[in-house]
């Protein structure tokens, strides 16, 4: 989520209008300022693979909330290789207006869900449900066929997370996890630059990312309720510091886990799920990613700082949908803050990077396997945070 969303009042531009006849004009306007420069661009985060003929990978979005039409649906205007072709949802209404909006005429609700196997004119399903659904609609939709880019955190236990992949192998289909960070142009250039040595010998990483849960909001609601959300702050946007701060260190591996909650006492929210979390990843490389979670902080926060021995950078913020830049620090330059490209190429990016690889039948950037290898670091972080803090030994390959 971005700023907006969390404080659960203040809408952003794209979601007052997303969802209204204002849709259509804005899809339309974004598409043709787009257009340009979309064509002729690498698929990025993917360079490996190859590039597309014209004709469009075919999606379905499952759950019509607050993300699917405020951030995912927007985000195809600007695509090159993926475009919409039916909404599954339990609010036909709803579903009808924003087919009219965007020229989607394919409508499922959740109990004709399978049909969609008979449904020729869907390639890919991305599921935007409640986290507590992820598994079972992921599930589905790959016995039925098709491909699925499930968002994060990926289901509510490692457990599912297992069967998800092996739903995937099953089906032979592409199972991925929307971690869109991994197609944000920010996020590229501050990896670009540490896998470069920039920073000289990487020493230390934090990740802090937190914000204050309304439960007067409806999407925020479910993410108090452990059946719907799996977790707390740290499934919902803890991970994001986890996954974020792994990008980072690629061919690493966590070897130990450490945690403590930071749920405030007595606060009525936290029945539930953890209200907080700070956690300690210990890496076989020697570094320690420092990180909190929370669902206590004002205003939002999504900090990402990187400590090299010649250099630092920090992001702040750095898993915003529009907003992220880099702070760069030391090297003997005057500090400069910068960026590397507009975050809001991250939507675009991240569904056609996975149509590609649909079509290819090859592993996304964010593929199953690297939701499950996050889910058992979360597993992790509250085993130890149930254990005042007891070291958790793992062997978790980056
Ligand atoms: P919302 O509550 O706004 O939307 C969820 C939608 O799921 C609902 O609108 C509804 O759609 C559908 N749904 C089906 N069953 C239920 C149920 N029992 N309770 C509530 N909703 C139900 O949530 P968000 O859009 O904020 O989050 C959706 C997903 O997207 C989550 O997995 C979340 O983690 C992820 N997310 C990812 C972000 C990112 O940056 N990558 C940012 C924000 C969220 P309908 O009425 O059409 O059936």
């Amino acid at each position: 989520m971005d700023k907006a969303d969390k404080t659960g009042t203040n809408l952003s531009r794209r979601e007052l209008l997303a969802g209204g006849a204002a849709a259509a004009s804005l899809a339309a306007l974004s598409a043709s300022a787009s257009a340009q420069e979309a064509i002729g661009q690498p698929l990025l985060g993917n360079p490996q693979l190859p590039d597309m003929p014209s004709d469009r990978m075919r999606w379905a979005i499952v759950g019509l909330g607050t993300f699917a039409v405020g951030q995912v649906i927007p985000g195809f205007a600007e695509a090159r290789h993926s475009r919409i072709t039916a909404f599954v949802s339990g609010n036909a209404e709803k579903a009808r207006r924003l087919g009219d909006a965007y020229g989607v005429s394919r409508f499922y609700d959740y109990a004709g869900y399978d049909e969609i196997a008979n449904d020729p004119e869907i390639d890919c399903v991305f599921i935007a449900l409640p986290v507590g659904l992820h598994a079972e609609y992921t599930i589905r939709a790959l016995q039925a066929g098709k491909h699925v880019l499930c968002e994060k955190p990926m289901c509510s236990t490692v457990a599912e997370a297992e069967a998800m992949v092996e739903a995937a192998r099953a089906a032979n289909r592409q199972l991925g996890v929307a971690y869109r960070v991994h197609f944000e142009p920010n996020n590229r250039e501050t990896l670009r630059r540490i896998t470069a040595g920039e920073l000289g010998a990487l020493r230390h990483i934090s990740a802090d990312h937190g914000f204050s849960a309304n439960p007067q909001y409806p999407p925020h609601k479910w993410r108090l309720e452990k059946q719907l959300s799996g977790g707390g702050s740290l499934f919902d946007i803890g991970v994001y510091g986890i996954n974020t701060s792994l990008m980072m260190l690629p061919g690493d591996r966590v070897v130990g886990v450490s945690a403590h909650y930071s749920t405030p006492a007595g606060d009525a929210r936290f029945a539930e799920v953890e209200g907080g979390v700070d956690y300690r990843l210990r890496m076989a490389s020697g570094i320690n990613v420092q990180g909190s979670s929370s669902y206590c902080w004002s205003p939002y926060v999504s900090r990402q700082r990187y400590f090299g021995a010649d250099a630092s950078i920090e992001m702040q913020p750095a898993t915003t949908y529009d907003d992220n830049r880099i702070l760069l620090e030391g090297g003997g330059q005057p500090p400069r803050e910068f960026r590397a490209g507009n975050p809001m190429q991250q939507f675009a990016a991240q569904v056609d990077g996975f149509s590609a690889a649909a079509r290819a039948n090859v592993p996304h950037l964010t593929p199953g396997e690297m939701g499950l290898r996050d889910m058992r670091i979360m597993e992790a972080i509250y085993a130890s945070a149930d254990n005042d803090g007891a070291v958790v030994a793992v062997n978790i390959p980056v």
